[in-house]
């Protein structure tokens, strides 16, 4: 067979048997699926052979770059050795409990309890039953309400989307878990009006306090948000933000969630988000770049305040998956961090592939479509706008962005629509002129688009 006819093989089964995530699988079974058969670095290529720059890592996860050898064969190593072995009743397996002394190193001081989980939607399901319990150890089980974001993204099990802010999730296969409150995102350039951002970041994060005064301090237990909203379209917050965030959480003495699944192990240029914006979480869900994707596992680090009501006061916390802290996974984590350390690659993105993707960005800001690139480490956010002036977005909000990204992917960059956002998580190992590439495919790309749609 000829890769031609190995794709229409493919596909045809695809469609036969396999349901897609967040997808329209009539509307996919249309358009044909996009078979994608191996990787290399920043690279990845599909079944007809053709190569694109993967922008995305693929979703935000592919830290370390694919290909890296080292991984697979500690995977192998361990599977040969000790496949697999749980980590409850009075056992555990080695990679884990060293997978968890070196997150303790890793994470932000005060952090030094780790739960396993193998997906970002589990820790965050963990989360909620943490901070719930945690409330009732301490006598307040009426605390049980979870403060989070509109346009938030927090997994898609009936937690994790319960405490999200997508209503396109609200809308179905609810309901949705009871307790739980949404305040307005931290969005400027779409959501500030005529205030400077720094008044804007205040009045965003203020809305969590007239939210707690709202349903009364008593009944709330913990504030949740990535420290940069991804999905939802990486909505970097203004620099006043995330400190009256944390002031407030202090004053009601409410937990602080930082969900770290995008923005964990170096995306930001620093281990964690909430080291880059000075977050105090007391817990931290985080997953993708914590094995760079190559096996699933996540993890909830908890803070000193919950663990020693956990620890001390719970007797048995009745949690916990037939994976949390799968030996194979655990040792592929540990080897990506020691990757990660070792290659220095989060300094890297702080003072060096960070800024030089930044300034190479520039030359889409002056792009007609494009109403501002804003950029934190190795994470970008783009809004297309039908007036870069007065930052206006266009009427039916997400068809330019689907059209921009099929652009990008036929210009051989794997560049995400959120609405009319185009987003960027390239893997932390891109070098200079793989950006220069992404660049110069990109504006090929938003160059089309524009003609398209009779902007240029
Ligand atoms: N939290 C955040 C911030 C995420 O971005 C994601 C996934 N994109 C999740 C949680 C859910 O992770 P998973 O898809 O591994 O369940």
């Amino acid at each position: 067979m000829n890769n031609f006819d190995k794709t229409a093989y493919w596909q045809d089964i695809d469609q036969a048997h396999h349901i897609h995530p967040f997808t329209d699988t009539a509307d996919l079974n249309n358009r044909g699926t996009r078979v994608i058969t191996r990787a290399e670095g920043v690279f990845i290529e599909d079944s007809n052979g053709k190569r694109y720059l993967d922008g995305m890592a693929g979703l935000w996860c592919v830290n370390v770059g694919y290909g890296r050898k080292e991984l697979a064969e500690v995977a192998y190593k361990q599977m040969l050795e000790l496949p697999y072995y749980n980590n409850f009743f009075q056992c555990a397996n080695t990679p884990a409990i060293e997978l968890s002394k070196v997150l303790a190193e890793i994470t932000p001081d005060g952090l030094n309890h780790v739960f396993y989980a193998n997906s970002g939607s589990e820790a965050n399901d963990t989360v909620v039953r943490m901070v719930r319990q945690y409330w009732k150890l301490k006598g307040q089980p009426e605390r049980s309400y979870i403060i989070s974001r509109k346009n938030a993204y927090h997994g898609s099990t009936v937690a994790g989307a319960s405490l999200g802010g997508m209503s396109g999730m609200h809308a179905q296969g609810g309901p949705m878990l009871p307790d739980i409150a949404h305040i307005d995102q931290p969005y400027w350039y779409g959501e500030g009006g005529d205030h400077t951002p720094e008044e804007f970041g205040l009045i965003a994060a203020r809305k969590l306090e007239e939210k707690i005064e709202e349903l009364g301090a008593d009944r709330v237990g913990a504030f949740i948000g990535e420290p940069i909203q991804g999905a939802g379209g990486v909505i970097i917050p203004p620099s006043t933000y995330w400190p009256e965030i944390q002031r407030i959480c202090d004053k009601y003495d409410i937990l602080l969630i930082a969900d770290e699944v995008i923005c964990g192990f170096g995306r930001t240029g620093a281990w964690f988000g909430s080291d880059t914006f000075g977050i105090k979480p007391d817990l931290m869900p985080m997953a993708k770049g914590m094995s760079s994707g190559y096996l699933p596992i996540s993890a909830v680090m908890v803070g000193e305040r919950v663990a020693d009501v956990l620890i001390n006061e719970c007797g048995e916390f009745t949690h916990g998956f037939t994976y949390s802290g799968h030996p194979a996974c655990a040792a592929v984590a540990l080897e990506n961090i020691r990757i990660l350390r070792e290659e220095k690659m989060v300094e890297r993105v702080k003072n060096d592939i960070g800024p030089y993707f930044a300034n190479a960005l520039k030359a889409l800001a002056d792009h007609p479509l494009v109403g501002a690139v804003e950029t934190v480490g190795l994470i970008a956010g783009m809004p297309l706008v039908d007036d870069k002036k007065t930052r206006k977005g266009f009427d039916k909000p997400g068809t330019v962005g689907t059209i921009c990204r099929d652009a990008c992917v036929a210009n051989g960059v794997i560049m995400r629509a959120c609405g009319d956002r185009m987003v960027l998580s390239p893997p932390l190992c891109i070098t200079k002129e793989e950006i220069d590439e992404l660049v110069k495919r990109a504006l090929a790309a938003f160059d089309e688009t524009a003609k398209k749609i009779g902007k240029m």
